[in-house]
């Protein structure tokens, strides 16, 4: 059964949090000042257990969710992960995949893929080491998320795309030589837009490098033409490079906001559902299981929750809600 909201969206495609905790410090998303050693990540007891995730990733399907993305903080991280993936992937009808930094990747790609991942997501923002390292703030080196990709290709995990974020004045020099590569790998590179996320990353306007000069700088030296989209609702604009050797994609959400067609929902770590990567508060799931709420009650609740939803945060932002209190990124896993 579909479910629609205000905005006549349906609800197709969940992110869930499997952790908030993370090995890298991004300063896009973790920034050590904040998530320094007396920072409070969440107990295990306020974790959602597998079987609880499990549980409401069969009521969303049941409700048209058609993709699950598993995200954090780092999922690899979470203790025995491929078990979670062994217990999702027996959901019939469901595109599973998963978002990681790559950094415990080499290790873990042959049983994420024997636990039945099909496709899986690398992040990963320079080949330069003094760039990657200053963005992951935590001295770890590119040759490790390679190693990594390199694994999940190696053992069939296809296709790979790569996220890369872009940040004016950071890493803008790595857009074209991480271009050069991955299109010689034949991985699907994405630019991502540095966003808002969050209340501690200190975003303004002017660090964002807008999608549009991305494709121009990468079409004057490679040249590239736009792709439909693989269906409603993509977040990333598609382009092929004429020469026919792949695509990449431009995840433009605050230059060019897609809130019309955004079908997404996102679980946090320790349960709450989010309508909105913007969002202030969420909704509990995980108290109503350990309370004893039913299948039917937790599948009315998503109901309620959908279909009163309204959120377009991208297309109202504005100088005046980058200042709003938001839910941290590493919590809802972006
Ligand atoms: N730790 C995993 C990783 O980095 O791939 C998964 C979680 S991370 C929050 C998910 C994605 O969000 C990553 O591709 C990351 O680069 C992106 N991200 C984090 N902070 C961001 C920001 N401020 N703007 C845009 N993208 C961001
Ligand atoms: Fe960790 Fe991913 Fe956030 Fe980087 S972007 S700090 S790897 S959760
Ligand atoms: Fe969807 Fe909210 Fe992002 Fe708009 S701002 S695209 S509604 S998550």
């Amino acid at each position: 059964m579909t479910l629609i909201d205000t905005l006549n969206r349906p609800l197709r495609d969940l992110r869930i949090s499997v952790t908030d905790r993370c090995n890298f410090r991004c300063v896009y998303c973790m920034p050590k000042e904040i998530f320094g050693p007396d920072y409070q990540f969440l107990r295990r007891d306020q974790i959602l257990t597998f079987e609880e995730i499990e549980r409401l990733a069969r009521i969303f399907v049941s409700h048209g969710v058609r993709k699950i993305r598993l995200t954090g903080g780092e999922p690899l991280v979470r203790r025995d992960f491929p078990q979670l993936i062994s217990m999702l992937s027996t959901i019939p009808d469901l595109d599973l995949t998963l978002t990681t930094n790559g950094a415990l990747l080499a290790r873990q790609a042959r049983a994420l893929k024997d636990a039945g991942l099909k496709r899986i997501t690398v992040s990963l923002d320079s080949l330069d080491n003094k760039i990657f390292k200053s963005m992951n703030d935590v001295d770890f080196a590119v040759e490790s998320v390679l190693e990594g990709i390199e694994a999940a290709a190696s053992v069939g995990l296809s296709p790979i795309k790569v996220n890369m974020v872009v940040k004016r004045g950071l890493n803008e020099e790595s857009i074209l030589p991480m271009a050069r590569f991955f299109k010689e790998k034949g991985h699907i590179l994405r630019f991502i837009e540095y966003m808002d996320v969050g209340h501690s990353n200190g975003w303004r306007m002017d660090d964002v490098v807008p999608a549009a000069e991305i494709i121009k700088m990468i079409n004057a030296e490679m040249p590239v033409e736009p792709l439909d989209p693989n269906y409603r609702g993509e977040v990333a604009e598609r382009w092929r490079y004429k020469d026919g050797q792949g695509e990449i994609g431009v995840i433009a959400s605050v230059t060019q906001a897609f809130c019309s067609t955004c079908n997404r929902a996102r679980l946090s770590a320790e349960g709450s559902l989010y309508t909105c990567l913007f969002a202030v508060k969420g909704h509990d799931f995980r108290d109503m299981m350990r309370n004893g709420a039913t299948d039917e009650e937790l599948s009315n609740e998503v109901a309620r929750i959908w279909g009163k939803r309204g959120d377009r945060y991208s297309e109202l932002r504005s100088e005046n809600t980058v200042s709003l209190p938001k839910v941290e990124m590493s919590h809802i896993g972006g």
